[in-house]
């Protein structure tokens, strides 16, 4: 072997992707093959795909070893990217071939490239001009030389395709095959950039300075919404261009993708790259190999973008940093934030995390000085911060069953009045949380898990949001049999939507909930027609704290502020007062300015006080205070670990077996609580009992946990998960 390159019949060690916990030898392919190489290897009787690790270990009869199938025509993984996975499996605790798999998650990467039809400029005039075939023409001109495929072409000159069909059969337009899998047309840095204001002038000037540096660092940019984080981003993006270098956007919510890629066109000239769940197979396969061969300059994506193979990635930005979304929750779990922080270490790139309302992470990091701040205080243009009260409803006369308080019916009505927008924010979907019988007392649970089954009128169903069960709603109790008896307790979206009707006839009333949408379009559709003017009244869920854009909402009104404070979560508060900060900054972004009012049984709550005031440094300093004082996150560490089982007592037997043998946790003076049973202590039909380890911020807990959890065997269908830094405990 030389310079990284293997000859043919060198040993080389083959990292696969299948639940292997050791890297395996084979003897380098015809040809040889590179250090990183993607290959194809066979193993027992089947093929499966690997990446060539390093040299063989050779402790293997070297007669006995077998060859590499073939070496597959895509980049080789880069040292940076191996380094990253080896890294990443070891924060996280998971076996390498499962961050493999999260590596080579793109379809048919050892095909060859297959070929497809493009649409270029012909030498022959047409028989006849339309004004179809005119902006046909137009649009190639315009783009003199690039190839288009019949849709891009049709979409762009929009007009349907047998217009281009026609031009090819004048010879006006050549059609012909080109490799599907295509470099991404250039982004133009220098193309639309805004006129920035001081503030944001300056923290474009910090970031620029920090891509400038070709170092690592990270950022904490926060601003209210509205204030140009993304245009200050979008600065930080270009300088990544103009440096030759590549950059990533993590966007929480694929249904925000549409609006920011227009955003980049408008900035840049061309669409950038997209990866997430909704793409096609084919342009992620084409996004994938791209990007290892730096033919893609910027991808905007999901979490899952993090783990694509960057040649040479300078930026990383991780809009609406604080957003839960980022933590996977199953499989691998890792947080995206953290990770992203990991990858752009390794590669000497920059990270930009954006919130109007930062993780306690985050704040905590830029206040011990690991990561640099930069604070945009303003909104841009006329839009100022809403004002916000709170709405004492042990003030308010209302009927039981009814949730919107005279004093926000009043100012809901004075909205309507001027044509202006109001949302109702309530974070529960479906109709009611818990359907009771009158006579008996009993509530209707799921019968895998231990939840009630939410009622859903809209499908006419009760549903577990645990496991998604559903179920016709039964006219008699299933406990005991009484006929018409069952009633609804509590609100959800839909039964705020029947109030809001019977108070606003005349008003037009839409319900903004991710499950009464069938498709991510309609979603699209619906949100697009809310910015346009087409609702007086908005009820939605925490799907609207989510960055949209309602130019003529004016008025947020918040149902049930005091319903995340009840959790046991240590997360409650912060996430209360980040929901509700976000929630409130949807009301007045255009010149009309905003009110967001609380509706809330406690006024006097800290958290409540604090959002209300607008005092954000005041809400952190004191919740850091507490989490420091507990020795819990970010100020000690943590790691949970769910034990699941189709029978209850096999995984409390596991539990107290695994609190009672600590040692390799007591000798880094980490602490075991539990085994208890889980928040949820059913799902799916399979038990749930949860321990939790709380260690120093210093100690080496990784290692401590893998050699603890080393010791058990898992009988049956025991399953054990190990959950770094948990974000929810359910
Ligand atoms: P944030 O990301 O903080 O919510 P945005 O960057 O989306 O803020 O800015 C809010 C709105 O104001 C956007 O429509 C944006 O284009 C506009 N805007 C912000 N800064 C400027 C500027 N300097 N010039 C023109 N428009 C701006
Ligand atoms: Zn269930």
């Amino acid at each position: 072997m030389s310079d990284g390159f293997f000859d043919e019949g060198d040993l080389v060690g083959v990292m696969t992707t299948q639940p292997l916990d050791r890297v395996l030898d084979y003897k380098a392919p015809e040809g040889g093959c590179w250090h990183g190489a993607f290959v194809e290897v066979p193993l027992g009787p089947r093929k499966v795909l690997g990446v060539v690790w390093g040299k063989g270990r050779g402790d293997f009869d070297r007669s006995k070893i077998r060859s590499v199938i073939r070496v597959l025509d895509v980049a080789p993984m880069a040292p940076d990217m191996r380094d990253f996975l080896e890294r990443a499996a070891t924060y996280t605790l998971t076996p390498m071939p499962a961050m493999l798999r999260l590596a080579t998650r793109a379809p048919g990467l050892g095909d060859a490239p297959s070929m497809r039809k493009v649409y270029r400029p012909g030498d022959a005039a047409p028989d006849r001009m339309t004004t179809a075939r005119e902006k046909v023409l137009g649009v190639l001109r315009d783009y003199g030389g690039l190839a288009f495929t019949l849709g891009e072409l049709a979409e762009m000159a929009g007009v349907s395709g047998s217009v281009v069909k026609g031009l090819v059969k004048q010879g006006t337009v050549r059609e012909e095959d080109a490799p599907r899998d295509t470099p991404y047309p250039r982004l133009d840095p220098d193309h639309g950039g805004k006129t920035l204001t001081e503030a944001q002038e300056r923290a474009a000037a910090a970031l620029r300075a920090g891509i400038a540096s070709g170092r690592y660092g990270t950022t904490l940019l926060k601003g209210v919404t509205g204030s140009g984080k993304t245009e200050v981003y979008l600065e930080a993006v270009a300088e990544t261009l103009r440096a030759g270098r590549q950059a990533l956007v993590l966007l929480p919510e694929i249904a925000l993708t549409e609006q920011f890629l227009t955003r980049i066109e408008a900035r840049f000239g061309m669409k950038p790259a997209e990866w997430h769940s909704g793409v096609t197979m084919t342009e992620r396969r084409r996004c994938w190999k791209m990007v290892g061969q730096g033919a893609c300059q910027v991808v905007v994506g999901a979490r899952s973008a993090l783990f694509l193979p960057f040649r040479d990635l300078g930026l990383i930005v991780v809009d609406e940093e604080h957003d839960t979304s980022y933590k996977q929750e199953d499989g691998v779990l890792y947080n995206a934030r953290d990770m992203a922080v990991l990858r752009a270490s390794l590669t000497g790139g920059q990270v930009v995390l954006a919130s109007a309302t930062p993780s306690l992470e985050s704040w905590a990091n830029a206040e011990a000085g690991k990561y640099a701040r930069l604070d945009l205080t303003d909104r841009f243009g006329a839009a100022v911060m809403p004002d916000m009260a709170a709405i004492d409803m042990r003030l308010e006369d209302l009927p039981g069953g009814k949730w919107i308080s005279p004093s926000l019916k009043r100012e809901v009505d004075a909205r309507i009045a001027r044509g202006e927008q109001a949302l109702l924010f309530l974070n529960r979907r479906g109709y009611a949380p818990v359907t009771i019988c009158r006579a008996c007392g009993h509530q209707i649970g799921c019968d895998h898990c231990d939840a009630t089954m939410v009622e859903h009128r809209f499908l006419k169903r009760l549903m577990c949001h645990q496991c998604g069960e559903t179920r016709p709603m039964p006219s008699v109790c299933p406990s005991c049999e009484a006929e018409d008896r069952l009633a609804p307790v509590g609100p959800g979206v839909e039964r705020l939507e029947e109030e809001a009707r019977a108070l606003w006839p005349d008003a037009r009333v839409v319900v903004l909930s991710s499950d009464l949408f069938g498709s991510a379009r309609a979603l699209k559709e619906a949100i697009e027609g809310i910015a346009s003017g087409d609702a007086d009244i908005i009820i939605g869920t925490q799907l609207v704290a989510k960055g949209h854009n309602f130019p003529k909402l004016t008025l947020v009104g918040v149902i049930d502020a005091d319903l995340g404070l009840q959790g046991s979560d240590l997360r409650a508060a912060e996430r209360t007062f980040q929901l509700l900060r976000q929630v409130a900054g949807r009301a007045g972004r255009a010149e009309v300015p905003g009110v967001a009012l609380l509706q809330t049984f406690q006024p006097e709550h800290p958290v409540i006080r604090a959002i209300l005031g607008g005092d954000e440094e005041a809400f952190w300093t004191a919740e850091a205070a507490e989490r420091e004082a507990a020795g819990v996150p970010p100020y000690g560490r943590m790691a949970g670990i769910i034990l699941s089982s189709p029978e209850a007592q096999a995984v409390f037997d596991l539990g107290a077996e695994m609190a009672r043998n600590d040692a390799p946790l007591r000798r880094i003076g980490a602490q075991v609580f539990g085994p208890a049973p889980a928040p949820i202590a059913r799902i799916r039909g399979r038990h749930r009992v949860r321990l939790l380890v709380k260690a120093d911020k210093a100690a080496p807990l990784q290692q401590a946990l893998a050699q603890w959890a080393d010791q058990f065997r898992l009988k049956g269908d025991l399953r054990m998960a190990i959950d770094i830094d948990p974000q929810s405990f359910y």
